[in-house]
This record gives structure tokens, sequence and C-alpha cells, in this order.
């Protein structure tokens, strides 16, 4: 399978099959696993903290993918992604599940100098973290095929090691309320993806580093660092 490139990038399920939802903007939530705010000394937010990548950070996770080249350490962050599949504006939490198309996993490549940097400004964190392919994304399992997504593990292993390891359940906002709160600010499409936070072990990807991501019980997928 050859890598796909932006302007080709569609969302997909397992099999491959081109879901037919239109790739929208990425939402992203910070912080929303305990031991990762720790790990890189966050405070705890009191309201989720939110930022968006544009559709063309989206890329196919496929047998390999680009990471930048020259701007500092760039970062793993695996993260559960969820598929839009309704609008959603203001909506309550009881309105959001069959709103749901569907659940993937991510990477929210992090470009952690030049944020780190922008951080110490006050500045936005664009230039870190909505970059062209800055989203790497698996296809995506039904939500009718996962019983709780609220309790599903993932993992990535780097070169054989185990460098993250995650349980939606430990998420400090659920998925419900984390897309009820999106919605009060701006609108959910279809297609629109959403990022639910890392958990800890978060760190340096290098050219020819050998990854593996696995959402517990449903896919296993190994690529490679470009
Ligand atoms: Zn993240």
């Amino acid at each position: 399978m050859q890598v796909t490139s932006n302007s080709a990038y569609r969302h997909h399920d397992l099999d491959g099959n081109v879901i037919d939802l239109p790739p929208g903007k990425v939402v992203c939530i910070g912080r929303n696993y305990l031991m990762h705010i720790h790990e890189l000394n966050n405070a705890v937010p009191d309201k989720p903290l939110l930022f968006i990548k544009p559709s063309t950070s989206l890329v196919t996770l496929s047998e390999s993918f680009d990471i930048p080249v020259n701007l500092g350490e760039c970062h793993n962050e695996i993260e559960l992604a969820i598929l839009v599949a309704k609008p959603l504006t203001k909506v309550n939490v009881e309105q959001v599940s069959d709103a749901i198309w569907g659940y993937g996993l991510a990477l929210d490549l992090t470009l952690r100098d030049v944020q780190d940097s922008l951080k110490r400004q006050g500045h936005p964190w664009e230039r870190a973290k909505a970059f062209d392919g800055s989203c790497p994304i698996s296809g995506f399992v039904l939500q009718s095929n996962i019983k709780d997504p609220q309790n599903v593990g993932f993992s990535l292993k780097v070169n054989g090691q185990v460098r993250q390891q995650g349980n939606s359940k430990d998420m400090l906002v659920s998925i419900n309320a984390l897309l009820s709160e999106i919605s009060q600010s701006f609108t959910l499409l279809p297609g629109d993806v959403v990022l639910t936070g890392t958990p800890k072990g978060v760190g340096p990807l290098l050219v020819k580093d050998r990854l593996e991501i696995e959402l517990k019980g449903f896919f296993t997928l190994t690529t490679e660092v470009k």
C-alpha cells in the first residue's frame, strides 16, 4: 500500500472501504489524562483545553508517514479518535451517541520544542500541532461494534517497546461530555474528527522508528517514520 497524500485522504473502515463523509476539521483536547498532565508539568484544566487541526492534517496511517525535519523534536501522542456522522450544535450529552460513526486511533503529532516556545510566548499552538500530515489516522470501527467505548484499551509500541498505553476509562472528560462541550462553542460537522487526549508516554519520534498501534480487541497497525 502506498502512503496516501492528503489530497487523496478519505475516511475509511478497517477493510479499507471509503466512508461517505467528507474529511473535515480535527478537534483535539489537551490534558485529558492525569498521568500525561503530570509528565509535562501542566495544570489540570477546569474546562477542556481545545485546539483544532485543519483537514490537511489528516493522512492515512499506512506503511509509513512523514515527520517535519529541522524543527526540533516531533512527539508521538496516541489518541482515541471519534468520527462524527451528524451535525452537533449546542447538544447535551444524551444527544451525542447516535451522532458518532465510529472509533479509530490517531497520532496527534506535536513539534514539542516549537510548542514549548509558543507556550512561553503565550501564542497559539498551530505551528506545533496543525501542520500538514500532523494527524496520521487509522480506519474506523463502526460504533455499534464497540460495546463500551468508554472502556477500550490502546497502545503504541516504538521499535518493539511499549511507549504509551491507555484506556478510555481514564479520561478526565468522557467522550460524550467532550463532544457536548465542544458543540457549545462551535458546530461539529459530519466528517469531523475528535481526538480525545493522550495518555502518558509522549516522546520524540525518529526517522526509521517502527510503530505498532493497537486498539485492543479490534486492530493492530504497523507503520514507520519516513
Ligand atoms: Zn494530543
